[in-house]
């Protein structure tokens, strides 16, 4: 394995919401510097940086003073221009490895490589028009979900068809954008839970034990610690993330969500190649956070145990969630975290607590 970097070096982070500042947080207990790069001013990250590139994810100067200014470049979101980070990782490392960007950023595309790697995944068929869409929509017994397959997140871009709803198709697919579409078979899940791995660059892996996920309005509320799943189950789940990883050829952090079916059996709804939002309890319930396992694993730093301390159930806090801050803020044993987001809208992730249990005032 090549030399870790250097104490003073310094990482590029492309994207500035809440995942790139406790990425920057987590950088800076190394001694590392962090720029990030992310057009929007006052960005969460760039408040715990040390530069700010402000510009577009792929102005060519913007990304050429980060190759130059970095020794090695990561990212947030998994919409990084995919050109960006190739052109970038001609100069300079760039992790988790591109190929990543283009397996996520196209539900298609991330669900054959799921399916081809041994992994399930809902039944599924591409949407080009609406007769496809009928089509596709009869061989899933016209139950589905239709999904864009490219800039879709929080459930935005979707659309849920229940037995007998489907009616008159004539212009869904232009109502959908007219972009590429997916659908999925509808899954009656028992529940959602996700998985965490961490790769070296030397191939190593770990996981984090599966939390449970409670989603509403398409964006995630709650992850609990332990998961109501049982052992066989939990180990599959860490299995396929860590077989996932290793075709990626992955460095870094990788997020992969599953349903939980009916019969109990597991079923990989989408991968994120980045920190995950269902990780951040690992900040307060394991001595390191996912957050610290990606900056180590991006930096050549040895990977150590992701076991739990603490039994936890993080919330986000959405929106006006934050005017219930003094309240949470008297308890004993809530972890909170604040994204220094000026101003709370409907929807918007401004924090989160992660509630560690069996923890008593002293
Ligand atoms: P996604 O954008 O794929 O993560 O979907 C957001 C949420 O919508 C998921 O966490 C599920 O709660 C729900 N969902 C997505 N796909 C399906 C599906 N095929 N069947 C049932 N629910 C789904």
């Amino acid at each position: 394995m090549s030399a870790p970097l250097a104490a003073g070096s310094t990482i590029g982070i492309i994207g500035g919401g809440q995942l790139g500042r406790m990425l920057a947080m987590a950088a800076a207990r190394f001694g590392y510097r962090v720029t990030i790069l992310e057009p929007q001013p006052d960005c969460p990250a760039a408040q715990v940086a040390n530069r700010h590139i402000a510009a577009a994810y792929d102005d060519p100067d913007a990304l050429a003073e980060l190759a130059g200014g970095c020794d090695v470049v990561t990212y947030e979101f998994e919409n990084v221009p995919v050109a960006a980070a190739e052109a970038l990782a001609r100069s300079v490392p760039v992790y988790p490895p591109p190929k990543a960007l283009e397996v996520a950023q196209d539900r298609l595309a991330e669900k054959r490589f799921l399916g081809g790697n041994g992994v399930p995944v809902v039944r599924y068929g591409a949407v080009d028009s609406d007769e496809r869409l009928a089509h596709v929509l009869a061989e899933l017994g016209g139950e589905g979900v239709l999904k864009t397959r490219r800039m879709g997140y929080d459930g935005k871009g979707q659309r849920v068809f229940r037995k007998g709803e489907a009616g008159d198709l004539a212009g869904t697919y232009a109502a959908m954008g007219g972009v590429p579409l997916i659908i999925e078979e509808f899954v009656s899940f028992k529940r959602e839970i996700s998985v965490i791995g961490v790769r070296a660059i030397d191939g190593t892996s770990i996981t984090y034990d599966p939390a449970e996920n409670v989603h509403r309005d398409g964006i995630l509320r709650t992850s609990t610690v332990p998961a109501r799943i049982s052992q066989a189950t939990s180990i599959a789940a860490q299995e396929y993330a860590t077989v996932v990883m290793h075709r990626l050829g992955y460095v870094g952090v990788l997020g992969i969500e599953y349903f939980i079916a009916a019969d109990g059996s597991l079923i990989a709804n989408e991968i994120a190649p980045r920190v995950h939002n269902s990780g951040h309890w690992t900040e307060a319930a394991c001595a390191v956070s996912q957050f610290e396992h990606h900056i180590r694993a991006i930096a050549g730093l040895p990977l150590v145990t992701t076991r739990r301390h603490s039994d936890c159930v993080m919330e986000n806090l959405i929106g006006d969630d934050v005017a219930r801050l003094p309240d949470i803020a008297a308890e004993d044993g809530a972890v909170i975290h604040l994204y220094g987001k000026a101003e709370s809208r409907p929807g918007r992730k401004m924090g989160h607590v992660t509630r560690l249990r069996d923890i008593r005032a002293g």
